[in-house]
């Protein structure tokens, strides 16, 4: 079976650990190409945009893709809708592997708003020291609130174009631990948090630090993201790809 992971996540490496020595599947892991060192895979990769949803419908059939899971990080609402549409028109069969978003807890100081320019404006008038864990994409939006001190952490360095003023960059990729998070946000006297629900252990800690500090924390919500058949995890998607058969394909 020629399965296709839409990837970027930690779900979906572990997805390709699992499938890389199933005889059973011939699996590709689909990249964005966001970062330029991603971690190695131990199964063929394919890298960057398909071209919308007509590229994407050409890609699966001319690699005679049967099954697609989507494993794409939860804010990453395009490619998700693009893998609907495609699924739609080529009859592939399509499962999500949905993560699980973050739940509040007693101590936390969320504020939740719609988006990110919602949560640059959350920031209020004043000036305040900033930590800002979201992904270089979204650095710019916080050019309209250019009074505070911002540090962010990424994976890798933004282009320096309309950023806000006042900005501090941390090169560094996760996962991260308690104790490391909770001095960054010390030894930085940051005074707030802005984060996606982006779910799962490997950036967590961030969350539980702020609350052991008493810190806010502005979390933006997930957008709306189309889905196919939902599974939660990596050994979930592989049930699903055993029973799975697209109607294209079915009786060939
Ligand atoms: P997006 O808005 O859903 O996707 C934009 C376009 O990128 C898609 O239309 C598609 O291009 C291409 N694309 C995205 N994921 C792909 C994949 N796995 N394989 C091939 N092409 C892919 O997602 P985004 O712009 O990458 O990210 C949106 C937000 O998601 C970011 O702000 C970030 O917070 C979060 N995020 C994303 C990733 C990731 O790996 N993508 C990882 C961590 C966090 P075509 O239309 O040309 O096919």
């Amino acid at each position: 079976m020629r399965v296709l992971i839409l990837g970027g996540t930690t779900e979906a490496s572990a997805l390709a650990r699992l499938l890389a020595d199933d005889a059973r599947f011939e699996t590709t892991l689909s990249l964005a190409g966001r970062t330029s060192a991603p971690r190695a895979q131990p199964i063929a990769t394919r890298v960057g945009g398909f071209g919308g949803i007509d590229g994407q419908v050409r890609y699966l059939r001319d690699h005679g893709i049967d099954a697609v899971i989507d494993a794409t990080h939860p804010y990453a609402a395009q490619i998700s809708a693009h893998a609907v549409a495609a699924s739609a028109e080529t009859g592939i069969a399509l499962a999500s592997l949905v993560r699980r978003p973050w739940q509040r807890q007693d101590g936390d100081r969320w504020q939740e708003v719609a988006s990110t320019p919602d949560a640059a404006a959350a920031l209020g008038a004043a000036p305040r020291r900033v930590f800002l864990s979201l992904g270089r994409q979204d650095l710019h939006l916080f050019a309209t609130a250019p009074q505070h001190h911002y540090i962010a952490r990424l994976i890798e360095m933004p282009q320096q174009v309309g950023l806000p003023p006042d900005l501090v960059l941390v090169r560094q990729r996760g996962p991260f631990d308690l104790e490391a998070e909770r001095r960054l946000l010390v030894d930085e006297r940051i005074e707030v948090i802005v984060s996606k629900n982006s779910g799962g252990d490997a950036t967590y800690p961030k969350i539980a630090a702020a609350r052991a500090l008493v810190l806010p924390v502005v979390m933006i919500a997930r957008p709306d993201k189309p889905v196919g058949h939902v599974v939660t995890s990596a050994e979930d998607a592989v049930n699903w790809l055993v029973h799975a058969r697209s109607p294209s394909r079915r009786g060939v």
